[in-house]
């Protein structure tokens, strides 16, 4: 598929003509560069946030957008977060770097909400963030700040956030409801989710990690576990989706396991916020 290859591609160019590479930063002076330059990138607004779009299996309707951050650094061009978000967690950074996220994609949404482009944004949040005490109260206010509805806002956690204590967590979880945002598991089936506690959980969406996707629809393990995340999520009452979707045969088979809704690059890349409403714009 020419997305699919388009994406290769870039990746490839990413690994061979880009100055920095993830394996990179596994040397220690590497990593202390980047971790200084870091705690100056905020200020200096290099943080940038692309939109993936997310649609509906059935008939292609665009539901909604993730939310990636980028950074767009000076001397190595944009660095994908796996390059850096690790080096953000041990220095402490990503606190303030999830904030900007939070406001940022708030920021978005109400810009497009203003542009008549109603789209629900997905935001990533790391434990450090989720951990904090007051975080709903910080969310709560930047929401009235950005003029944002809660009912706008989804945030991703990934299992092992989501196991962590489980009254706290249902506490914090029903909080974050009580403003109207929505709750999804991200990269779901790869980390070690209780599903006595999941259930306890006010989660609404599940979304099947794209290492299952991957193999769809001949892989006969990824079938399998593909189809009982499916089942599971609809007999629980939540909202599935597909992460990492990147050709027809495997959106084909997920639409026929009844997968709510899809993202990948079949769909569409992430996109810089002009962009994606152009990509919104020339869909419709
Ligand atoms: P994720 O939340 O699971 O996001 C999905 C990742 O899959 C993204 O990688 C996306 O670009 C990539 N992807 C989407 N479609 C396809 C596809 O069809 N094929 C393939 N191979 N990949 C696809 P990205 O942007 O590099 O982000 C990686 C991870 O970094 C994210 O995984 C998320 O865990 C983390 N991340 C990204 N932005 C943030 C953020 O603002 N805050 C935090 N805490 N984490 C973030
Ligand atoms: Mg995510
Ligand atoms: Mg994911
Ligand atoms: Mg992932």
């Amino acid at each position: 598929h020419a997305d699919t290859a388009m994406y290769l591609a870039k990746s490839r160019g990413r690994a061979n003509y880009q100055f920095f590479t993830p394996a990179m930063a596994s040397s220690a002076y590497d990593a202390l560069v980047l971790e200084s330059q870091m705690s100056q990138a905020l200020a200096r607004g290099e943080f940038v946030l692309h939109f993936q779009p997310q649609v509906r299996a059935r008939d292609g309707v665009l539901v909604g957008a993730e939310a990636l951050i980028r950074w767009n650094h000076p001397e190595r061009g944009l660095l994908m977060p796996d390059t850096f978000i690790p080096l953000a967690e041990q220095q402490r950074l990503m606190l303030p770097i999830g904030q900007w996220v939070l406001r940022e994609a708030m920021r978005r949404v109400r810009r497009w909400h203003e542009e008549g482009l109603c789209v629900p944004v997905a935001v990533n949040l790391s434990t450090v963030q989720f951990q904090t005490s007051g975080f709903t109260a910080l969310i709560e206010q930047m929401l009235a700040e950005e003029g944002v509805a809660g009912e706008l806002l989804e945030l991703e956690l990934t299992e092992r956030m989501l196991m962590d204590d489980l009254p706290e967590v249902k506490r914090k979880l029903s909080e974050l409801k009580a403003l109207g945002i929505r709750i999804s598991v991200d990269d779901f089936g790869t980390g070690y989710s209780s599903l006595a506690h999941l259930k306890e959980l006010p989660i609404d969406k599940m979304k099947i990690d794209r290492s299952f996707v991957l193999g769809l629809p001949t892989d006969n393990d990824s079938a399998a576990i593909a189809r009982a995340i499916v089942q599971m999520a609809r007999g629980l009452g939540l909202v599935v989706i597909a992460e990492g979707v990147e050709t027809d045969a495997q959106r084909t088979f997920l639409a026929r396991l009844d997968c709510d809704e899809l993202q990948g690059m079949l769909v569409g890349e992430p996109l810089a916020a002009p962009d994606f409403a152009h990509w919104v714009t020339a869909q419709a």
